[in-house]
């Protein structure tokens, strides 16, 4: 079925069930101009959005709606998860060419409404309209915390130690595997590719860091490890020292290394679109923090080095000297 049968209309009508997770604070949702709804007294409002591009983010045929959709709000809540604070909101704009069908728009939306359920968030509504080629997905996500407790990539100080939640590397591989359309379904090769497709978005990690009380600054990995460390070195006016052999590195991308023969600490430092979160925390109370994130999360927070006031990002590899990086994330401008 495609657009034209059910026209923008039938289509949202379709689309707007099962969007509501959270419904006591939603005076209006889907269905009117404007939507309406309440926020958390004494908190302030975040917003973020992310756009996924048909040929520049993703292929349509090398993806399912599903994780598309799946993606597509995993981004923007993985900027909420850095800046420490809760999803509780999302609206959706979608481009559509004539040659996408319903059912895969439907995907899209179960994707999404499936992640969205996991973490509270409501779908309250969006736009719809044509395109003559590429689908394009929009999301906004509004967020919500308390205005002492946010992280801004402004806030790390010399001596912090920068820690980060979990392996890097792995969407880089996963996207290699996709775009070459290298087969075989080996379980390491699925979970690589998977790291690309649904990104885990750090959600809960990144609220409990911002109330933890000594966190001084945060980022989603989403450029690269030195692109987005830089984003942080930057506004922070500091500078970093990172031991590269600590860089955790999951089994899988180390067998996908030894098998197309890369370098897996320099691979995992140039990767992007991980999703983890980076985060600065006050040397005296870093172990404490990591002690308990442990605890919490059953996950350790992975130390990675620390916050100098060189003002350069310097990437120490065990074997050799130090090597001093400029970025070499992606940037869509610069190529
Ligand atoms: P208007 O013409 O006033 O912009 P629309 O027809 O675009 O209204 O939208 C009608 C309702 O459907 C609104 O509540 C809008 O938020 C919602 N909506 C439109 N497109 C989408 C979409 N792709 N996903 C979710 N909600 C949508
Ligand atoms: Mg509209």
């Amino acid at each position: 079925m495609n657009l034209k049968d059910i026209g923008e209309f039938g289509l949202i009508k379709k689309l707007s069930g099962g969007c509501l997770v959270r419904k006591n604070h939603v005076i209006k949702g889907i269905g009117d101009d404007a939507a309406v709804f309440a926020h958390p007294a004494g908190e302030v409002v975040l917003v973020t959005t992310d756009m996924m591009v048909e040929r520049v983010h993703f292929l349509r045929n090398a993806t399912s709606g599903y994780n598309l959709g799946y993606k597509s709000l995993a981004v923007n809540l993985s900027d909420i998860a850095a800046m420490g604070a809760s999803a509780r909101e999302a609206f959706i704009s979608i481009a559509i060419p004539e040659n996408c069908s319903i059912e895969f728009i439907e995907d899209i939306y179960d994707g999404m409404k499936q992640l969205a359920a996991i973490f509270n968030v409501n779908l309250l509504g969006g736009d719809t309209t044509g395109s003559q080629r590429d689908l394009v997905i929009n999301v906004v996500v509004v967020g919500s915390a308390p205005k002492e407790e946010i992280l801004y990539r402004s806030g790390a100080k010399k001596g912090d130690v920068i820690f980060c939640t979990g392996s890097l590397g792995d969407s880089r591989a996963g996207s290699h595997l996709i775009l070459n359309e290298i087969k075989g379904d080996s379980e390491p090769f699925k979970g690589l590719k998977n790291a690309h497709l649904i990104p885990k978005p750090y959600l809960r990690e990144g609220k409990f860091l911002a109330r933890c009380g000594g966190a001084n600054s945060a980022i989603d990995i989403s450029d690269g490890l030195s692109s987005d460390l830089g984003h942080i070195l930057e506004q922070s006016r500091v500078g970093a020292h990172i031991y590269a052999e600590k860089i955790p590195l999951s089994e899988n991308l180390k067998i996908f290394c030894r098998r197309f023969n890369f370098d897996p600490v320099r691979y995992a430092v140039a990767g992007g679109e991980d999703y983890t979160l980076l985060v600065t925390i006050a040397r005296d109370q870093a172990k404490k923090i990591a002690e308990k994130y442990h605890e919490t999360f059953k996950n350790p927070l992975f130390e990675i080095g620390e916050i100098t006031d060189s003002n350069q990002l310097e990437l120490e590899f065990s074997d050799e000297k130090k090597e001093m990086i400029t970025p070499t994330g992606w940037d869509h401008f610069k190529k």
